[in-house]
């Protein structure tokens, strides 16, 4: 395994590649979910001239003022135990480049727009947030070429505006969709999670609880809403039910495949969850 830096190595290494690319970006401190996309990603291996790239970046420009906020200087960095992850995982190339090698003169002029669909839900309390998470992927595709790139159903919303955005910019990458892991105890696993105490997380099963069971039919949308924000130490964000594509709203009770998807604050830690209805 080579844990590159660089734009420039980077390019070197693929440089005779004949072989197919998996990439699977991520922002570090691994937990099972990211390992998940790996091994979905091995998986589909057909030879071997094909390889897996992996890259860790904590991206500023997704973060409340382009990184100038707790939240991006409190993410978890942890790119030793990381690389080890990745390597037993079975990763062949990790990279895992600086801020300034990303954006040698700062903030780019020239973004990609995730336009409403990246407006709404996630983008509605975190402004700016996916023509960020757009503009970097983008980037790591123009970097890395990957034939596939693997996105977590846990954030569905960005694996929403990733599609729409390989289908408007005509980019050519095949992008597969993995299932969320979650803990024993129903918890979607998160790097956000290590920032919660053993209250904390009792508290924010609430959120898949209240999910599982619009999910099952046992409430509706607005007793669910009612019954999330009442929950003990739950602050509700948002609560949805909504087109899996296009994102927009649909009316409860859904009568074709519907996602339903919350985010909630607890303990001062922002969550968010989903669930195929
Ligand atoms: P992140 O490091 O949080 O940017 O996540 C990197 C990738 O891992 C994204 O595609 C996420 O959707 C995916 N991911 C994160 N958590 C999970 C999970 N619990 N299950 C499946 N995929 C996940």
């Amino acid at each position: 395994m080579k844990l590159i830096k660089t734009k420039a190595e980077l390019v070197d290494a693929l440089a005779d590649l004949r072989g197919h690319i998996a990439l699977v970006p991520t922002m570090g401190a691994l937990h099972d979910g990211h390992l998940s996309l790996v091994a979905a990603a091995r998986a589909d291996i057909s030879s071997a001239d094909d390889m897996v790239v992996a890259s860790i970046f904590v991206n500023p420009l997704q973060f409340a003022q382009l990184g100038d906020c707790d939240d991006y200087r409190n993410y978890p960095r942890t790119l030793d135990a990381d690389a080890q992850l990745l390597e037993s995982a079975g990763v062949d190339i990790i990279f895992a480049p600086d801020v300034a090698e990303m954006y040698p003169q700062g903030t780019p002029e020239v973004w990609v727009r995730s336009g409403e669909m990246g407006s709404q839900l996630e983008g509605a309390s975190r402004p700016g947030h996916f023509d960020g998470v757009a503009t970097v992927v983008a980037k790591l595709f123009s970097l890395i070429r990957p034939n596939r790139a693997y996105f977590g159903q846990k954030d569905a919303q960005q694996l929403a505006v990733i599609k729409r955005m390989v289908h408007d910019l005509d980019l050519r990458v095949d992008i597969r969709a993995v299932p969320i892991i979650r803990g024993a105890d129903g918890l979607a696993e998160s790097s956000r999670n290590q920032h919660l105490g053993a209250t904390d997380r009792q508290n924010a099963l609430a959120l898949s609880a209240t999910l599982a069971a619009l999910r099952d039919r046992r409430i509706d949308l607005e007793q669910a809403r009612v019954e999330l924000s009442n929950a003990d130490a739950v602050d509700l964000d948002y609560l949805e039910v909504v087109s899996p594509e296009t994102l927009q709203p649909i009316t409860w009770p859904p009568t074709a495949p519907a996602l339903a998807l919350g985010a909630i604050t607890v303990g001062g830690t922002r969550l968010i969850d989903n669930m195929d209805i």
